[in-house]
């Protein structure tokens, strides 16, 4: 006989992740497949490639589902200033966790580091299995919810299939939910670097006609995370050129504001693409984070969408339990997301292509514009408290 659970969530990520903890901290069945071999991390291991600049909001759902103190205990800086301007004149824009009354601005943070620490917490929760490694294989109705075949021949029953399964939602296709494509032309190039200079734990990012650069402080003072977005072939060539090229080439990009470069990590590269669901809910399925929305990572809120998403599903599940799992309770949700989602998906279009355009007229009005915010203490406030996810 197949095992029964309330929720069956495709995808153990940061999303999937959350979720799992939510919904097994109320006594709720779940089961988690992902497709990844569990995660290991020594204390000494060199930085991943991949962080996440986490708000607060996003702190404190961690923290609600206690994952958070196995984030900080191991690798987690906190940035306690922003600086942003644009390469082409003067414009800049301060941000300062202090003058909002604020210890920081939000934490950087492995992707690892957050996936090992709810990890972590999902083996405390009895009502929580991971099935890991496997993989979502196809699902079926039947008259009571839905029949999930896992790759390893395993097959679960449940009320509710949650895609939690990224970009490439295999869940998604599976229920054959649209999704809208904006291809930037794009990629993210990441890796780490140490600089001459300490980063003042501070966020720096300098907009560029071919895409903003971020230096993204670490736990050590003088390391750095970097997401550097290129046009795809400009990516390419600086994933592959020699490494002292390479140095100088981000130290200049960079304005030398943190001095030379001294070291660089591997190197990666990743397609930047806008992707929105037409629908986040089905018959019995619903999509959350990656699954449901891509966004472009110059403001880095893509996780921090994700896990609002994941914070108000569970909200609307717990509160309606009676009917759980049902189209107007997954309903409920949708409307709840997708239009802040949406608009912040727009808003990081709209900057990515008002600092792209080379036009004169442009330069003057964002250069002019950031050092206008800059000035006016209530906008700034208000923009800083909105990338806090408090506002
Ligand atoms: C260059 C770059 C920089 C970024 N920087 C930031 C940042 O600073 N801040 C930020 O908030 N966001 C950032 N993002 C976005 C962020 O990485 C994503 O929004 C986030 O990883 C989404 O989390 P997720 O759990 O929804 O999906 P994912 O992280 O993609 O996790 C999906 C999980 O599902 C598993 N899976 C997939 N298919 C299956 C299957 N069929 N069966 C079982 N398991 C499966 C995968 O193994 C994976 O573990 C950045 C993105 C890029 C490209």
């Amino acid at each position: 006989m197949s095992e029964y659970f309330d929720a069956v969530i495709v995808g153990g990520g940061m999303v999937g992740g959350t979720l799992a903890a939510l919904l097994g901290q109320a006594a709720k069945r779940v089961a988690v497949l992902e497709s990844a071999p569990a995660i290991e991390l020594e204390a000494d291991a060199p930085y991943e490639l991949r962080v996440s600049a986490l708000s607060r909001a996003s702190e404190q759902i961690l923290r609600k589902v206690k994952a958070w103190e196995g984030i900080v205990k191991r690798r987690a800086a906190p940035y306690e200033s922003m600086v942003v301007w644009d390469s082409t004149g003067s414009g800049e824009i301060r941000f300062d966790a202090a003058d909002l009354g604020e210890p920081d601005l939000g934490h950087i943070i492995e992707n690892r580091v957050i996936q090992l620490a709810l990890q972590e917490r999902l083996t405390e929760l009895e009502e929580v299995k991971v099935f890991s490694p496997a993989q979502f294989k196809t699902a079926s109705y039947t008259h009571k919810g839905l029949k999930i075949e896992l790759s390893t021949g395993q097959v679960l029953e449940t009320a509710l299939l949650v895609g939690a399964d990224g970009a490439r939602s295999a869940v998604r296709e599976w229920a054959q939910i649209d999704m809208a494509v904006n291809d930037y032309a794009q990629q993210g190039l990441v890796c780490v670097a140490q600089t001459e200079l300490p980063h003042q734990w501070t966020a720096w990012q300098r907009f560029m006609p071919t895409g903003p650069l971020a230096f993204l402080p670490l736990p050590d003072p003088q390391f750095c995370s970097i997401v550097w977005t290129l046009p795809s072939d400009q990516a390419d060539a600086y994933v592959l050129q020699d490494e002292s090229t390479f140095k100088q080439h981000l130290a200049q990009a960079l304005d030398y504001r943190l001095g030379q470069v001294v070291s660089v990590s591997e190197r990666a590269a990743f397609p930047l693409k806008g992707r929105h669901a037409a629908q986040y809910c089905a018959e019995r399925v619903v999509l959350v984070g990656d699954a449901a929305h891509t966004i472009h990572p110059l403001a880095g809120q893509g996780v921090n969408l994700g896990l609002k998403d994941v914070a108000e599903l569970a909200e609307q599940l717990l509160q309606d339990a009676k009917h759980w799992g049902s189209f107007k309770v997954l309903r409920r949700y949708e409307r709840a997301r997708k239009a802040d989602n949406a608009l912040t998906l727009h808003s990081m279009e709209g900057f990515s292509l008002l600092f792209g355009n080379k036009l004169s007229v442009w330069q003057v009005v964002r250069n002019q514009g950031l050092s206008l915010v800059n000035q006016m203490s209530w906008v700034k406030g208000q923009l800083a408290r909105y990338a806090l996810g408090v506002g």
